[in-house]
């Protein structure tokens, strides 16, 4: 028989749990949102104007689409990549990256029969398992802009021309574009050998994880941010020296483009990028003033194999994703304000039970006509809520007390010139209109 005291006993130790986001994670609140507003709005807003359609693909995929693409040994892949089997034995992983996903939804959906390229955009939470710092998250947000089925670079140049027109309606003008380019698979292999050739008789001065990377993914060495690989690198063949012809042709071109669009650039050699599949161009967006260990604000490159790799007819694409984290950061360093909201114009205050009640259906007569409105439903004293409209700055308060609610009327209250005016239920949405379009006339006039 179990003891009685003891149980009790056992229930009152229980250790309250204090549960809070995973590490790594976080809540956006009602406060944050106005910065991320103000991306999606640029972002829908150049979406339109360049002709890209949205595309929303799962959070979940299968592990081998990234293995396949993103690329085995990339650090995103083979370290950070949250991983997990379904109750049916399926492997699948939450996402760590947009591209891979929008070019597997482009051959399931058989979107080589329409006008090509195909133009897709995504906003979406991505999940690496990174050792979170400032600015570097395990779920963070990207958007991402990718034009699949066309080989001309001056699509390289017009990805480039989006994602900044993007970053300079959010008002980040002053970036610092690097392009590079890494070849194709003619020239890659020949390229590849140079540089290992080079890094072999310096394997001793690398980083652990580099000498790692010399017999599996050699390029990411020179873009290893550890002090002493850096050293080694800055000697080391550069790719755009030894690109094959029609690779080199590509790159002048793009490069006269940005010229023409009057987009400053630098390029800098030992920009790769982390991930297996590009070809050719690669780019990054910084911001000018940087600090050592940050992430760039986007970054991206063309990709003429992936859908090939992925079972489609060989298709070339490019594109580029930016963070929409890092972005919020420099807004709020440069002092970019977030979108506008819309303020309430009228505050409505109700005394008393019936007229509670009653004020729901104002409020929503209100709503429904486009005017915001903010309330204080939970709260019963009149003082506290005209305290709240005063706060507010409203032009109207609304004011159904006891009286009002057994008469059907309501008391509207010009906050900006003081009269107050008693009006029936059914004219109350039109006398609002009314007033608010008065007081912004008088307004325009002052
Ligand atoms: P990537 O897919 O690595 O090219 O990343 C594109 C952009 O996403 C970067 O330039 C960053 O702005 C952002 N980003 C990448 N990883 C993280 C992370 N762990 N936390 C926050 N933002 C990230």
């Amino acid at each position: 028989m179990p003891n009685p005291k003891q149980k009790n006993n056992n229930s009152s130790k229980k250790k309250k749990i204090k549960f809070q986001t995973v590490r790594g994670m976080r809540d956006i609140l009602p406060e944050e949102q106005i910065y991320w507003n103000k991306i999606r709005k640029a972002v829908d807003r150049v979406a339109v104007d360049y002709n890209y359609g949205r595309i929303d693909t799962p959070i979940v995929e299968p592990t081998n689409l990234f293995e396949r693409t993103t690329g085995k040994e990339t650090d995103v892949v083979k370290k950070e990549m949250y991983k997990f089997e379904t109750q049916s034995g399926k492997k699948v992983s939450l996402r760590p990256e947009g591209t891979p996903s929008i070019v597997r939804a482009y051959i399931e959906h058989g979107m080589r029969t329409k006008p090509s390229p195909i133009k897709l955009f995504y906003i979406g939470p991505m999940f690496r398992h990174d050792r979170p710092q400032k600015g570097r998250y395990r779920e963070f947000f990207q958007f991402g802009f990718e034009a699949i089925g066309e080989q001309d670079p001056i699509l390289d140049a017009q990805i480039i021309q989006t994602a900044l027109r993007i970053f300079s309606s959010i008002g980040i003008s002053k970036t610092a574009l690097q392009v590079n380019s890494i070849g194709c698979q003619e020239c890659r292999p020949n390229y590849d050998n140079l540089l290992v050739s080079y890094l072999k008789n310096r394997k001793q001065a690398l980083c652990m994880d580099c000498k790692d990377r010399l017999k599996k993914n050699p390029l990411r060495i020179l873009d290893c941010k550890e002090e002493k690989c850096t050293q080694v690198v800055t000697q080391a063949p550069q790719a755009v020296d030894h690109l094959c012809p029609d690779c080199k042709k590509h790159f002048i071109y793009l490069l006269e483009c940005l010229d023409e669009l009057k987009i400053t650039y630098s390029i800098n050699p030992h920009l790769v990028r982390g991930l297996d599949y590009y070809t050719k161009t690669v780019f990054e967006i910084w911001s000018k003033d940087d600090e050592e260990g940050r992430v760039a604000l986007g970054g991206g490159g063309r990709y003429d194999y992936l859908v090939e790799k992925l079972g489609g007819k060989k298709t070339p694409g490019v594109g580029f994703a930016a963070g929409m984290d890092r972005i919020v950061e420099e807004m709020k360093e440069r002092g970019i304000k977030g979108a506008k909201t819309s303020q309430p114009k009228v505050f409505l205050a109700q005394l008393g039970d019936l007229a509670k009640m009653k004020s729901l259906s104002i409020f929503q007569g209100l709503e429904k006509a486009g005017i915001t409105v903010a309330e204080s439903f939970g709260r019963g004293n009149l003082k506290t809520q005209l305290k709240k409209a005063n706060q507010l700055k409203v032009d109207l308060v609304l004011i159904m007390g006891q009286r009002e609610s057994l008469d059907e009327t309501v008391i509207i209250k010009d906050m900006t010139g003081g009269n107050q005016e008693v009006v029936t239920l059914g004219k109350v949405v039109i006398e609002v209109k009314k007033k608010l379009k008065k007081i912004k006339k008088e307004v325009r006039v002052k």
